[in-house]
């Protein structure tokens, strides 16, 4: 059966075996995926590791501590409450750095804790001095700027006037970065946006030394623009979705393996692997015969005599509805078509042909069981999700279980 590790107190393994479900992640396949992009970005470039969105519904506080088992010391996040609950999880003297929204509530807290975050108004800059003179010390701001994908970042005039308001205050602005955001490198029919940004940013590069601010780190790329586009990773990269085992799309997969020569069907070879594996059982078993309707309403009938397992899984738990009569879990290794109405707690599959199933079987909604595997990915196929979208609508409340 599933892994609990032993010395987790006995309370709390309890705890988990009460849930309906649970989900594993994979040490092991944290440290391929690090190591392996590690390798692609080069020794010297800062590996952050991107964990807003409840760290894509791996959860923060399991995943911080994981990160830095395999020797991450850089976070990013979106809000200052992300920022707080990895500083909470940090069991080594990592970085933190807020790519989105630090709340004034949270200015001061930040700058007290050395948190880095990015700044792209002059207001929030003029805040940001008016803190750290309270604070009595510097705060460590990444500037963003903007390069052609109009969500936030300073324009060039805006960028004039940070760098005089940077300029009197030394005391009180340590300039840790300047970064930008590709607006979506993940797919080639952006191609000449990106290059674009790319260029635009490094004209900035040119302009902000020649006017001779001193910066540590130029960073702004994201997973697919570090896999797809060499010379956009400099100092530091953000990865997110890649280090979690997931590609960004199929197409940035395909890019790599075009690339490096490995032929992209054979799983097997796949340098990326999936830390989460989504996990629950069997509860009831019930043989149905011909021509009967399951579940709710009358969406799906039988075709013959028919043995349908349900498992306690349901929207409630992120199963999404649109994969009632599509969906598929695994089961003894092979794949089990949902049938009927997925319900908020539970759903239906059809087990007939499977040799010997039994209440309490191991059930895998997302991950491999023997050679099968379900893939986030193929849930978007199903659904109009992104695998994005997929990972972070996993509540937060279904345990989370490190396994080696
Ligand atoms: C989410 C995010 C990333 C990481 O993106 P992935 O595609 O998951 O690697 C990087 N930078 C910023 C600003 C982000 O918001």
């Amino acid at each position: 059966m599933s892994y609990i590790s032993p010395t987790l107190p006995e309370e709390k393994k309890r705890e988990i075996s009460f849930h309906t479900s649970r989900i594993e992640l994979s040490l092991s396949a944290l440290k391929k995926n690090i190591k392996f992009l590690q390798k692609i970005i080069g020794p010297r470039t800062i590996f952050s590791s991107v964990i807003k969105g409840n760290a894509y519904g791996h959860n923060i506080r399991t995943f911080v501590p994981m990160a830095e088992k395999c020797g991450i010391r850089h976070f990013s996040v979106f809000s200052a409450y992300e920022g707080l609950i990895a500083k909470q999880s940090l069991t080594q003297d990592s970085h933190i750095m807020v790519m989105g929204d630090l709340c004034a509530s949270a200015l001061e807290w930040a700058i007290e804790n050395e948190i880095s975050f990015y700044v792209f108004t002059v207001g929030w800059l003029e805040k940001t001095v008016k803190a750290a003179k309270k604070v009595g010390r510097p705060a460590l701001v990444h500037l963003e700027v903007e390069t052609g994908m109009y969500r936030t970042g300073l324009n060039e005039k805006e960028l004039d006037r940070a760098i005089r308001i940077i300029k009197s205050n030394p005391e009180y602005l340590i300039v840790e970065g300047v970064c930008t955001h590709y607006a979506g490198a993940e797919s080639i029919s952006n191609y000449v946006r990106v290059q674009d940004q790319i260029h635009r940013f490094k004209e900035t590069a040119l302009d902000l030394a020649r006017k001779g601010l001193k910066i540590r780190l130029w960073h702004t790329a994201c997973s697919s623009a570090a896999l797809r586009y060499p010379d956009t990773r400099m100092d530091l990269v953000r990865l997110g979705i890649a280090h979690y085992g997931f590609w960004p799309n199929k197409e940035t997969q395909m890019h790599y393996f075009m690339h490096n020569g490995a032929p992209p069907n054979k799983k097997q070879i796949d340098p990326l692997k999936r830390v989460l594996t989504w996990k629950s059982r069997i509860m009831n078993i019930k043989d149905v015969g011909k021509g009967e309707f399951v579940g709710y309403g009358n969406s799906y009938m039988t075709a013959r005599k028919q043995k349908i397992a349900s498992v306690p899984i349901g929207y409630f738990h992120g199963f999404a509805r649109q994969l009632s009569n599509r969906g598929y879990v695994l089961i003894q290794g092979r794949r089990a078509l949902v049938v009927g109405i997925v319900n908020m707690n539970m759903m239906m599959v059809d087990v007939t042909d499977f040799p010997e199933v039994n209440i309490g079987d191991e059930v895998v909604i997302i991950g491999s069981q023997k050679k099968q595997q379900i893939t986030v990915g193929s849930f978007s196929d199903m659904t109009q999700f992104l695998n994005y979208e997929i990972l972070v609508r996993l509540p937060e409340e279904i345990p989370r279980v490190v396994v080696p």
